[in-house]
């Protein structure tokens, strides 16, 4: 973390988990166990079915609510898709853009990535954009290039100014879910590393200014050290983001 020059943000990836009932209960149960949000922004990525109770649960809290996809046509004939204007006349402040598991099962590529990052940011939402090697990458010594293809396309024809809203995570496929987290090297090394792509193609004001988080089996054990640092800004949390005691240790991890 380094909150001179940048937030700290800590968002919560539901996936395919929780009713609405469920998520008002989930969100009322962090809001009694975390204690005061000072220095993060902390955020709830939940299911579209589950947008409208998270808003009301959300309201007075400091706890935003995010999507976890978004079509990037404005409207048509696109069945079973959601548009910008849908998510953010429900109160979505944030859409994730590209998560592994959409680019492996529902083959999200890098154009679409990007296509969908210019639909997010028009609309005046936040993009937490996410990229990451799979083990195999890994092995092969080539994660530094598969990171920049995905970072590159990702934020192809995006303005000097828009960079301030977008939000990148790094989440190596091989961590997510699994219980395998990087260590703290290996998830700085590719912060900083895609740092400084960003400061190749905006420059270093940019650069400094953008939030980079970790994601990959972040939990209330790891966080403290992930988030010690410097180009890690914060996490993308899922399995740890549905239980309240796991994730208000997050939030007060990054609150220190
Ligand atoms: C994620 O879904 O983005 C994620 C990082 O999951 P988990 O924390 O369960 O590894």
């Amino acid at each position: 973390m380094n909150r001179r020059y940048r937030k700290t943000v800590i968002a919560g990836n539901w996936k395919m988990n929780k009713t609405p009932a469920e998520a008002k209960a989930l969100i009322n149960e962090i809001k009694e166990t975390v204690g005061k949000v000072k220095w993060c922004d902390v955020i709830v990525c939940v299911p579209y079915v589950d947008i409208p109770a998270a808003v009301k649960a959300c309201k007075g809290a400091k706890i935003s609510v995010g999507a976890q996809n978004i079509h990037f046509e404005p409207k048509g004939a696109y069945t079973g898709e959601i548009s910008a204007d849908m998510l953010k006349e429900l109160g979505v402040k944030y859409v994730i853009v590209g998560h592994s598991e959409r680019r492996q099962y529902f083959a999200e590529t890098d154009e679409t990535v990007n296509k969908k990052v210019h639909t997010v940011l028009e609309a005046g939402m936040q993009p937490i954009v996410c990229v990451g090697e799979s083990l195999q990458q890994r092995e092969q010594g080539v994660t530094a290039s598969v990171i920049e293809t995905q970072v590159r396309i990702a934020l192809n024809g995006v303005a000097k100014e828009q960079m301030r809203k977008i939000i990148i995570a790094y989440e190596p496929i091989w961590a997510i879910g699994t219980g395998k987290t990087a260590t703290s090297e290996q998830a700085a090394e590719v912060c900083t590393g895609i740092r400084e792509i960003i400061r190749s193609l905006y420059g270093a004001r940019v650069a400094r200014s953008v939030s980079i988080q970790y994601g990959g089996s972040m939990n209330a054990k790891n966080a403290a050290e992930l988030l010690a640092q410097n180009d890690i800004d914060g996490g993308l949390i899922g399995g740890a983001s549905l239980k309240a005691p796991d994730f208000a240790a997050i939030i007060n991890a990054a609150n220190q």
